[in-house]
């Protein structure tokens, strides 16, 4: 298991309650969606995974290694976390001191550091950014500049907040691509969002928070193929399961759904 949380309670110094009597488990080398409206708690619990909150009540632990601040070292080189808005992530003078920056935490020699660095700007093709100044750069570029700074460490762990906010659709295909890679190497994933039709489509597991509650957990096929779960609560249906809830197979693509239309003429023929 990569996640335990068991009756973790929070709320904010004004009395805002952000998180109420949570309990959940989230798998290793999987994408998990924490799926909720605004204000549901995801950024929230998100805070925890990685010590930026400590819990007071309940307990969480990442790895089997219970988060808490005698931890929060060994914690936070196995967990990467990736804010919604990049602004907060970056602050260095140039893109490559940004990424340098990690790195210089941990000890790397100048020769690694430099190999590393190297790796990364190729594999995210940020090669021509390496001196320019971040917050000079475009949304989608910055996004790719904070998330270099985490995969550089090498985390076991990715912590994704709204992850594809503002993204375009090629800078969508490409960030969900080189998130894919890393899970392959057995790393796990856990993203907020509120977007059920992302979920329906690239999560493999889903939990789905409401007002600071737990409301669902599981796998994607058994929360959102069970149609109770749409009469218990106000989630949306995916648009592929609404429009191809009646078929014997469900595409959980625009590819797959395409595929499926195709086979259906040539049938029909
Ligand atoms: P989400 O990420 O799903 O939009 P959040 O975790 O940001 O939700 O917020 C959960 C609840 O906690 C909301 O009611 C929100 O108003 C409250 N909250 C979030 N941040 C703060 C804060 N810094 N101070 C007080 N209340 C907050």
């Amino acid at each position: 298991m990569a996640i335990e949380i068991k009756n973790l309670t929070y709320s904010y110094p004004n009395s805002d309650k952000g998180l109420d009597n949570i309990c959940l488990h989230i798998k290793k080398n999987r994408k998990t969606a924490i799926l909720g409206k605004n204000g549901s708690g995801k950024s929230t619990l998100l805070y925890h995974l990685n010590g930026m909150n400590l819990p007071k009540i309940g307990s969480v632990k990442v790895f089997d290694l219970q988060v808490n601040k005698k931890n929060l070292k060994q914690l936070q080189k196995n967990v990467g976390y990736i804010f919604d808005y990049p602004d907060y992530q970056l602050f260095s003078t140039s893109v490559y001191k940004d990424i340098e920056f990690g790195l210089d935490n941990y000890g790397y020699s100048s020769a690694e550091k430099i190999r590393i660095i190297e790796d990364i700007s190729k594999k995210l093709d940020i090669e021509d950014l390496m001196d320019r100044p971040p917050f000079h750069l475009s949304l989608g570029q910055k996004k790719k500049i904070a998330l270099a700074g985490i995969l550089v460490l090498e985390p076991e762990l990715l912590l994704c907040d709204e992850p594809f906010s503002g993204l375009d659709t090629s800078s969508l295909k490409f960030f969900k691509n080189l998130l894919d890679q890393w899970k392959a190497q057995g790393k796990t994933i856990v993203f907020s969002t509120h977007d059920v039709d992302l979920t329906y489509e690239w999560a493999d597991d889903v939990i789905i928070l409401r007002e600071g509650r737990v409301i669902n957990q599981g796998t994607v096929e058994e929360v959102f193929l069970d149609e109770k779960i749409y009469e218990k609560t106000d989630l949306e249906k995916p648009y592929l399961y609404r429009l191809f809830k009646d078929h014997s197979v469900l595409p959980r693509s625009i590819d797959e759904a395409v595929e499926i239309q195709k086979n259906m003429k040539i049938v029909e023929e």
